[in-house]
């Protein structure tokens, strides 16, 4: 029992026999007068980063390691709260002994929230006998600091006199001989910062909550020249030492490291005195790295046996490992930030700006980089978009358009960056602080931090092998939960596999009618007044369909490509443009004005819940049948070829009730019994249903009946869970986070509570119905890791993701295991 219990607020002043009693005379409060029985760090491992802060615990255990620790006094979190709560002074007479220095040094409960800097050789005065230079340098220290007076103050004075006087200028009083008196102003200092506004918002973007609790450490101070020493490096991760201490001390420091590191598990900078070759640890923090650099630690760690694998993949935040596969800004790079919007893709790019996708696609044809920058892109973009090397939109959120494609396609790309003024006529870009850009103009897009930089900035490349593929490779050994690709063409089903994707979670169809030779057929179909010329039209599409479908069996090769039939408003394929609208009159050889006004009446008030989905299926039957003979016919075509025979998984979009799936299926199982027919060859397929309304995850139970699997396509279903749209939620978003409504965008992260509840209640309610339900989940969310460990205990089978994610989830899914064993 150390006895701090019972260090109690008190109105009576209670007299020490100790040079201090004399300041609390003078003050009403609260009196510590337990020092003696204060823990130690040298109390080992009674010394808990719960109670003494993660710095405390870290030095007594580096002291039980057997490292030479100067000894020290804990005041506690909860005793540090009641002083801080108090606002009060107190007598800390028996922390300090006349003539011995001391160091206080904050120890938050975790080390990553931060905390104020330590305070060095209190107790230094007349009386101690220390070198002018360094009596002088503490003055300054101790006035700048604990005073708040200006550094500057001290410029080029070099005598203790000059020193004294200058502080007695500034703070009205002499320099303060009395050590107690120092540590209880720079107890009272280091307070005082811990509460500052600025550090409270600090630490809450660190994740510490709002009574994040400091403890203190008044350390003995050793003598000696105080060095550092950095054992890996912070960029790479290797190791390396970096020291500033003299040579004699050089050779004990990779044994004093390594001694650290297999004793903490981990890699730690120190703070070290040194004297006649004796180190004395004054501080350890975890040694600094950037993203890629924890994976390599991670790796040596486990590696090394310093900690388990499961520790290392449970070390690497999931989310940092999108670093390896994207080239990065430089850590030390200059940025000339002109705009920020949401971090929608990660990566950076640097090119010249172009305004319409067919300036990036000119562009890309003289082989020459862009930047592609519009209000938002809508479908006929995505050439645009591949053209491109980022994207830059002014509006839309996570999940708008810009961003999901821009994640598929694993380009960097900022959304939402609302402070830009867009002219897209005269073809200028002015920010908020007024500077234009025009076409040409060189900018680099940071999709990791949703930042948009003027010029060129330096870069460093993709990482993929070494410690980020051993990680990868562990985290399959350990993880149960499948991951897939959304994948809609061969070069995005190529990254899925590269990134060793189990298969195709989610092929959207609609993005394989964009292309050129394609657009105008599926227009024509479309625009067609009778079901026979809209016959005649998919007739044309047929093949185009089937190819595609047989080049992403091709490379999947034998792996589930699960392949959505077409979902959007038709309207989306329509063109805007008055030069496309003339070209496809032409093609159609119908009169602009007739094209115009059929197109017109595809117009809807509200297209997203309106004519597209299953709906499309239902009313229109003919695309549906189209493309699910395209599908079988490649398969047949493929199972003729291929060692690993294809069994695709057809899944209708936007259900919301069982007899829409009843209609579908129906017709998809006479396209596949004709299909054997014609050919002669067998084969199966699964037909799924995509869960995306809240009426289809209440119905799961029925939909359950007529499905192999169910799909959670939680962008929509997020959508029409809340009432949000997706693509304009990104316009208030910020604040609506900023303000506490949503803890997070739940576009981006799944809403446990909300939208998770309809995906556990539907998981229970399919399975009861249907025991051998597969169940998946195709969101964005299927990259996000809280989601994906959320999917691991609702009892999914699979994720899927971007073809960039994958590496995301399957870390994600690793965790998920080890955590919930
Ligand atoms: C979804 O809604 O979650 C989904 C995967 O489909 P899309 O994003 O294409 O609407
Ligand atoms: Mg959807």
């Amino acid at each position: 029992m150390n006895g701090e219990g019972r260090f109690a607020p008190t109105t009576q002043l209670q007299h020490k026999p100790t040079l201090l009693c004399c300041i609390a005379t003078q003050l009403q409060g609260m009196v510590l007068d337990q020092g003696p029985n204060l823990a130690r760090l040298w109390d080992g491992a009674a010394i808990h980063a719960d109670r003494y802060g993660e710095r405390a615990a870290r030095l007594a255990a580096l002291h039980s390691l057997g490292l030479d620790v100067p000894d020290g006094r804990l005041l506690p979190v909860d005793v540090v709260a009641r002083l801080v709560a108090a606002d009060v002074q107190y007598n800390v007479g028996d922390l300090v002994v006349p003539g011995q220095l001391v160091a206080l040094r904050s120890s938050p409960q975790a080390a990553a929230w931060g905390g104020p800097s330590a305070i060095l050789n209190i107790g230094m005065g007349d009386a101690v006998a220390v070198a002018p230079e360094t009596y002088c340098r503490f003055i300054q220290h101790y006035a700048v600091t604990v005073d708040r007076v200006d550094a500057e103050a001290f410029e080029g004075l070099a005598s203790v006199e000059a020193c004294k006087a200058a502080y007695l200028e500034e703070t009205g009083a002499e320099f303060p001989q009395d050590a107690g008196v120092q540590l209880q102003a720079a107890i009272k200092a280091m307070l005082r910062d811990w509460r500052s506004r600025s550090a409270r918002i600090l630490r809450e973007a660190k994740g510490a909550p709002s009574d994040a609790g400091l403890a203190l450490i008044v350390q003995n101070m050793a003598q000696g020249e105080v060095a550092t020493a950095r054992f890996v490096d912070a960029v790479s991760g290797e190791a390396r030492l970096v020291c500033d201490a003299g040579s004699d001390i050089r050779g004990q420091l990779p044994g004093i490291g390594a001694a650290i590191t297999h004793g903490l598990g981990d890699v730690y900078d120190i703070e070290f005195a040194a004297e006649k070759g004796v180190v004395r640890i004054l501080d350890a923090e975890k040694a600094k790295r950037n993203a890629r650099a924890s994976v390599t630690i991670a790796v040596d760690l486990a590696k090394s046996g310093a900690i388990s694998r499961d520790e290392a993949l449970l070390r690497v935040d999931p989310r940092n490992l999108i670093e390896h596969l994207h080239p990065q800004i430089s850590p030390g790079a200059v940025r000339d930030v002109f705009c920020s919007g949401m971090a929608a893709s990660p990566g950076a790019a640097t090119g010249a700006i172009v305004f319409s996708a067919e300036a990036a696609q000119a562009m890309a044809l003289q082989g020459l980089e862009c930047i592609l920058v519009r209000g938002e892109t809508s479908p006929e973009d995505i050439r645009g978009m591949q053209a491109a090397r980022a994207v830059l939109t002014v509006r839309g959120g996570m999940t708008s358009h810009a961003a999901v494609i821009a994640r598929g396609l694993g380009l960097p790309c900022v959304v939402g960056a609302s402070d830009l003024k867009l002219n897209s006529k005269r073809k200028t870009l002015t920010a908020l602080d007024r500077r234009m850009f025009r076409e040409g103009d060189v900018v680099t897009i940071d999709g990791t931090t949703g930042q948009g930089l003027a010029g060129a900035v330096a870069m460093v490349p993709a990482a993929l092998g070494g410690s980020f593929a051993t990680l990868m490779e562990w985290a399959d050994a350990r993880r149960e939960l499948g991951v897939r690709a959304n994948a809609d063409t061969p070069q995005d089903a190529r990254v899925a596999r590269g990134f060793r994707a189990e298969g195709i979670g989610l092929c959207r169809t609609e993005h394989m009618f964009f292309e050129e030779n394609r657009i105008n057929v599926m227009r024509e179909m479309i625009l067609a007044d009778s079901t026979a010329d809209r016959r005649a039209a998919l007739e044309r599409l047929l093949p185009i369909q089937r190819a595609d479908f047989e080049e992403l069996f091709d490379i999947m090769h034998g792996l589930p490509v699960t392949i959505r039939l077409l979902d959007p408003p038709l309207h989306e394929f329509l063109p805007s443009d008055a030069v496309d609208i003339q070209d496809l009159a032409k093609a159609m050889d119908l009169p602009v004005a007739l094209l115009t006004a059929r197109a017109g009446e595809l117009a809807e008030v509200n297209p997203m819940l309106g004519m597209r989905g299953v709906r499309l299926g239902v009313v229109m039957p003919e695309i549906y049948e189209m493309q699910a003979r395209a599908i079988f016919e490649a398969t047949v075509a493929v199972n003729k070829r291929a060692t690993a025979p294809v069994e695709p998984e057809v899944m209708i979009p936007l259900v919301s009730a069982n007899r829409e799936v009843e209609l579908v299926k129906a017709r998809i199982d006479a396209v596949a019994a004709l299909v054997r027919a014609e050919t002669g060859s067998a084969f199966n397929y699964r037909l799924g249903v995509m869960v995306e309304t809240p009426r289809a995850a209440l119905r799961s139970g029925d939909l359950a009946k007529s499905a192999a699997f169910l799909s959670f396509g939680t962008n929509d279903l997020t959508q029409m869970t809340y009432g949000l749209s997706r693509d304009d939620a990104g316009r208030f978003m910020r604040d609506y986070v900023h303000q506490g409504v949503f803890p997070e965008d739940p576009f981006h992260t799944l809403d446990l509570e909300g939208v998770g509840e309809l995906l556990l209640m539907a998981a229970q309610r399919g399975r009861a119905a249907n025991p051998d339900l597969v169940l998946g989940l195709c969101g964005e969310h299927g990259g996000d890791p809280a989601s994906v460990r959320f999917c691991k205990l609702a009892g999914f089978d699979y994720v899927s993701c971007s073809p960039f994610r994958v590496p995301i989830a399957r870390l994600a899914a690793a965790q998920a295991t080890i955590l919930s064993t």
